[in-house]
């Protein structure tokens, strides 16, 4: 349990011009769950390797629970990684992939006397001594974390004999027995087909109930990151985009990267025009003139908005079909593709491209005749 703190935090690799990452700033609380996100090569792993010290930083500071430790050794940071390749042990058995990294950790502990009252020196201080785990303590952790993982009964096999999605947990666990402070997780799901990789993204989810710890986890995958994260921070070309909660960054994306990169299918993005007449806003999009409503019209009146270009972001969830509201656009229909429980219909209007995700359930027989014979729609 621990927060973890960036100050400026900055890298470039020896060698490249671009920097991999630079000025990241980020509080971390003890026992949140923060997500990286972000495009292959926008520097998530990069910074996830500074936190656990396996890359030097260039420029900042990184302090866990409050300790500065940019130059202290990985071994000694307690935090705990896992990698997407696993790397487990191929001659070890699940238990002794798990065991291992214990075998060897020294601990720090006040002595006690036989009572179990920590002896004290005579100056009234703690006595610390240093050991290691006993062979019952390392049984202990690992059947502990094999319960967790439900892995209990795979302890004597070997990572060749287990599935993908079981020597992901054995990964897990045998971070899991060292209690770390903090649980870092360089795309952890990326190895397994799409069926484990939700079941796995369930049970992170659980896990993370189980074990109140500082968790730190890169993806690319933004529905990853929407349903692990309690803040997501969504990186590109080594910056921070936006830091923010799963709604927050939905609702109000700090920019055009980050409306485009979180949402599926991807907000539909129209240039148009904000039009202030005799005390009134209208856009000026799709070839007409829509009248905005009124909540609308309160926020950009509060905010002394003028007539000027913008980008219109508009998801694909908030069409309608035949929607009785103030706007109604008819365009032509290009493809629509059956997702199972809704249709994402790809439409063309006044030569913009849109995507629209209109539920099953919004569809009447009248509109699914439409779509099947009709290329005119009306939304
Ligand atoms: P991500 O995890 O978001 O995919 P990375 O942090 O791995 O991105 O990489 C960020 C940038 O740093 C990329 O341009 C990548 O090519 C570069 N990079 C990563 N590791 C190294 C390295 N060891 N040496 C040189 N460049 C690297």
């Amino acid at each position: 349990m621990a927060s973890v703190k960036l100050n400026n935090v900055s890298k470039i690799y020896s060698g490249n011009k671009v920097p991999a990452v630079v000025d990241f700033n980020l509080e971390i609380k003890d026992k949140e769950f923060v997500v990286f996100v972000g495009p292959s090569g926008c520097g998530k792993s990069t910074t996830l390797r500074m936190i656990a010290g396996l890359e030097e930083v260039s420029g900042g500071e990184i302090y866990i629970d409050e300790k500065f430790v940019n130059d202290i050794e990985p071994k000694d940071r307690d935090i705990a990684m896992v990698f997407q390749n696993y790397a487990l042990y191929p001659q070890k058995n699940v238990y002794e992939n798990m065991a291992f990294g214990l075998r060897y950790k020294v601990i720090t502990e006040t002595k006690k006397d036989r009572d179990g009252n920590d002896i004290l020196d005579k100056y009234g201080n703690k006595v610390l001594i240093k050991r290691r785990y006993t062979k019952a303590e390392i049984d202990q952790k690992v059947i502990e974390a094999a319960t967790i993982l439900e892995i209990k009964e795979f302890l004597e096999r070997k990572p060749k004999s287990l599935s993908g999605g079981q020597r992901q947990r054995v990964a897990i666990g045998r971070a899991i027995v060292r209690n770390p402070k903090v649980f870092l997780m360089d795309e952890p799901l990326s190895n397994l087909d799409a069926k484990l990789r939700n079941q796995m993204r369930s049970e992170i989810l659980l896990l993370r109930n189980k074990i109140k710890t500082t968790f730190i986890y890169v993806t690319h995958d933004q529905v990853e990151a929407m349903t692990l994260g309690d803040r997501i921070v969504i990186m590109k070309d080594g910056y921070i985009q936006q830091v923010g909660t799963p709604i927050e960054v939905f609702d109000k994306p700090a920019n055009v990267f980050v409306a485009s990169f979180i949402g599926s299918p991807q907000m539909n993005l129209v240039d148009a025009m904000l039009q202030f007449e005799e005390g009134q806003y209208f856009l000026d999009a799709f070839g007409k003139k829509i009248k905005l409503c009124e909540k609308h019209q309160m926020k950009l009146k509060a905010n002394n908005e003028i007539s000027k270009e913008i980008i219109l972001g508009i998801r694909p969830e908030f069409f309608h079909l035949k929607g009785e509201k103030a706007c109604s656009l008819n365009g032509k229909l290009i493809i629509s593709e059956m997702m199972g429980t809704e249709f994402y219909l790809h439409v063309e209007i006044n030569n913009t491209k849109l995507t629209l995700k209109i539920p099953m359930m919004g569809l009447s027989p009248e509109n699914l005749v439409m779509i099947q014979k009709v290329d005119n729609i009306l939304l």
